[in-house]
Order: structure tokens, then C-alpha cells, then sequence
């Protein structure tokens, strides 16, 4: 009986769609020279199938270790996490890391590239451990990497490659074994405008025009307003949940910030 309930709460918040993620009064604890550390003190968050949502928070507040737990890279102290309505800590470590690997891609912050490896090799990673043939793997990471506009860059290193291009093969190396969910730390972060919006318009359009689920950390008003709902997160706690009315569109910023750059132009050259 407490079931049905349960899944009742959790369906409605989803607006009748399925949650495939949720933390359910979770907490973390980080031991650090023997000081305790509370990351996380009681969070619930339901991820709904096809959304786009972002953590919002200043430093410190506990989105990355969030993230950590729902992309199932590491488990709580206290409380339960989900996927598709399974307990993650009733997961074995390979079975976890098989979820993981079949409906999750990350992006992080700092891009994790492999540093002497080229941007093929590098999206190719993922399929490599999945046990993809060779010729199969260079097919589905060409694809990939086509996907975000850099079908003329695959044997490029990541060192002769700009900020926002590292992200761009981040991303397809997030998508090249086709996860439903999206997880995005930071993702403009290190990134200059141009680029940052770039990387919006992608993630955008995974989440509009493809089904898939992005979860979006940011500290950045701005960015969290791309996705369809916000959860902001202060010391370890969600203190606010907003349904975004007026979302914002990376095309529609890219088109705005073109046009300011061409009035500059524009008015330098009248000079
Ligand atoms: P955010 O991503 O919002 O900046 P984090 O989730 O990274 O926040 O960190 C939340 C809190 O937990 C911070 O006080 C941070 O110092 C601490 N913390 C994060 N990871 C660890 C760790 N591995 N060991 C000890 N403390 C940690
Ligand atoms: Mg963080």
C-alpha cells in the first residue's frame, strides 16, 4: 500500500510522466581528516522522463555530489536512490555500473579529454569498453561527432582544439552509446559566450528534438534558465523548486549576441 502511494507522489510531481531518477531524503557525509563534511542533508528530487532540469546553487551547496549519486557514481550515507524505480543500493557494483554505462552520459566542467588521443579515439572510449567492434565503434563515433558539428575535426587532439570544440567532443562521447539521461556539471563553465551558448543550443536540442533527459548543473542564473524546471540547492538542501515560464533559447541568444557583435562593427567601422 505504501508502494502505490509512493509511486503516486512521485508520478504526480512528474506531471503523469515516469520519474527515472529519484533521491529519496538523501544525505552525504564526507569524512575528511576525521572533520565530517554534510554535503547532502536530506534531499528529494524527482527526474522526469524527457525534461530538462538544472541544480542551481553557489559553491559548496552539494550539486556536484547530487549529480555523483543520481548518475550512480557513488551511493549515499543515508536515504535511497532510484532508477527507473530500482534501488541502487541493492545493485551489485557491475550490474550498477551497467545501468550506468547503457542510460547515462556525463559532461563535465574541465571536458575530461584523453590528452595524446585524437577526438575520435576519444568518443570511441565509451564503445571500447562496451565491447564494440572496431570498424562499428569508428562509424558510431564519426556519427557522434557529426552530430555536434565536428565532423571535420576527428583527428584532431584536444590541445588543437578550442574550449568550446573539447566540449563538443565531451558531449558526443556522452551520446555515442545512446543513453536516455543526460548529465551536465558545469558544461559552460570554462567556456567563453560564444562557445557556451553553443553548448546550450546542443544540450537543447538532445533534450527537444531527441527525447533525451538532461540534468544541468549550474551556478549561473542565466544557464539554468534553458531548461523546463529549476532546483536550487544551499547547504546541502533544496530550498526552491521553479517551473521555468519563460525559458531561455541558446538560438535565440546566439542570433542576439551576433547582432550586438555586428552593431559593433558596424560602429567601429563609422568611426
Ligand atoms: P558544488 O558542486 O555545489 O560546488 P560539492 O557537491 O562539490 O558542491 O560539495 C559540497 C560539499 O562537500 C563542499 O563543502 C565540499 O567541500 C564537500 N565535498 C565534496 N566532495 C568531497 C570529498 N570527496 N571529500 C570531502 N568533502 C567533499
Ligand atoms: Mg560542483
Amino acid at each position: 500500500m505504501a508502494d502505490i502511494n509512493e509511486s503516486d507522489r512521485a508520478a504526480a510531481s512528474c506531471g503523469g510522466s515516469r520519474v527515472v531518477l529519484e533521491a529519496r531524503d538523501v544525505s552525504k557525509c564526507y569524512l575528511l581528516d576525521e572533520i565530517e563534511v554534510h554535503a547532502l542533508r536530506g534531499v528529494d528530487l524527482q527526474v522526469c522522463d524527457g525534461e530538462m532540469l538544472s541544480i542551481i546553487g553557489p559553491s559548496g551547496s552539494g550539486k556536484s555530489t547530487l549529480m555523483h549519486l543520481i548518475g550512480l557514481l557513488d551511493r549515499p550515507s543515508s536515504g535511497s536512490v532510484t532508477v527507473e524505480g530500482e534501488e541502487v543500493s541493492s545493485m551489485e557494483p557491475n550490474q550498477l555500473a551497467a545501468v550506468r554505462n547503457k542510460r547515462i552520459g556525463f559532461v563535465f566542467q574541465s571536458f575530461n579529454l584523453l590528452a595524446r588521443t585524437t577526438a575520435l579515439a576519444n568518443v570511441e572510449l565509451p564503445l571500447v569498453y562496451a565491447g564494440v567492434s572496431g570498424v562499428e565503434r569508428s562509424r558510431r563515433a564519426r556519427e557522434a561527432l557529426e552530430r555536434v558539428g565536428l565532423g571535420d575535426r576527428l583527428n584532431h587532439l584536444p590541445n588543437q582544439l578550442s574550449g568550446g570544440q573539447q566540449q563538443r567532443v565531451a558531449i558526443a562521447r556522452a551520446l555515442v552509446t545512446e543513453p536516455s539521461i543526460v548529465l551536465a556539471d558545469e558544461p559552460t563553465g570554462n567556456l567563453d559566450s560564444h562557445s557556451g551558448i553553443e553548448v546550450m543550443r546542443i544540450l537543447q536540442d538532445l533534450n527537444e528534438q531527441h527525447g533525451i533527459t538532461v540534468v544541468l548543473v549550474t551556478h549561473d542564473e542565466t544557464v539554468s534558465r534553458h531548461a523546463q524546471r529549476i532546483v536550487e540547492l544551499r547547504d546541502g538542501r533544496v530550498v526552491r523548486e521553479e517551473v521555468v515560464q519563460k525559458r531561455v533559447m541558446a538560438e535565440d541568444r546566439r542570433i542576439a549576441l551576433e547582432a550586438e557583435e555586428q552593431a559593433l562593427l558596424e560602429a567601429r567601422g563609422s568611426e
